[in-house]
């Protein structure tokens, strides 16, 4: 009896074939973020702010994190969400290149192990899951995978929920309105993150209040700090 391979797999190969990686920005062929591009992505760098991770003369608390206690310990990114990792992460999230989390996540790899942050489990951000079914996949989902087996942490994916639909945040909004529109979104499932060291893992940070409303979930359940790695930062 012949066995054929199972046709996913058959199409699967078919589209390496008929579609091998492109660069997300300028089209060139050979890989997903082309060694030009790669040049051209904005870092971020110190001084910080200790906390949310924002540029900060003297890496002294900004304002910001002066007036408002945060329930997330830290936020750091790598990247300043522009140029190439905006499209690459557009096309993480909305045209299923779900093939280019092995190589952001490389890069989230690189960033954490040269940048101290305390983390003994990755929990990534998840979607609600009206949005999840819409999708198909959580790209944080993929970076947390991929990162948790680059940096050798275990993953914790399902422990934190997302109850609320969150709408979709205006690029006017003020953090306050913000913040207000995400608060107790999160939830946590079970007490797994009790006492650990917990790092939430995002593909984009905007004002924090994401980030910062999972972390009160995860506190809630006894976790000993939470800290946010996102792979870009809108500055
Ligand atoms: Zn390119
Ligand atoms: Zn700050």
């Amino acid at each position: 009896m012949v066995v054929l391979p199972p046709i996913a797999k058959l199409k699967g190969l078919a589209l390496d074939f008929l579609f091998p990686p492109r660069c997300v920005s300028c089209g060139r062929g050979g890989d997903f973020i082309c060694a030009s591009c790669r040049r051209s992505l904005i870092r971020i760098t110190p001084p910080l702010c200790p906390r949310c991770g924002l540029p900060q003369p003297g890496g002294v608390l900004c304002p910001g994190c002066l007036r408002w206690q945060a329930e997330i310990d830290g936020i750091r990114s790598p990247f300043r969400f522009e140029g190439v990792i905006r499209q690459a992460v557009h096309q993480l999230k909305y045209q299923n290149l779900r093939a280019l989390a092995a190589p952001l996540a490389g890069w989230l790899g690189e960033y954490f192990q040269s940048n101290a942050m305390p983390a003994e489990v990755l929990a990534p951000v998840p979607l609600h899951p009206k949005r999840l079914r819409e999708r198909g996949y959580n790209q944080a989902k993929l970076l947390a995978e991929e990162l948790g087996r680059l940096i050798n942490l275990p993953v914790a994916a399902d422990c934190l929920i997302r109850e609320k639909p969150t709408p979709p945040q205006a690029r006017s909004s003020t953090v306050e309105e913000r913040r207000r529109n995400v608060a107790g979104a999160f939830a946590c499932r079970d007490r797994r993150l009790e006492g650990q060291q917990v790092l939430l893992i995002d593909d984009v940070c905007t004002s924090g209040a994401t980030l910062n409303a999972a972390a009160a979930a995860v506190k809630a359940t006894g976790a000993a700090t939470v800290w946010g790695l996102a792979l870009a930062r809108e500055i």
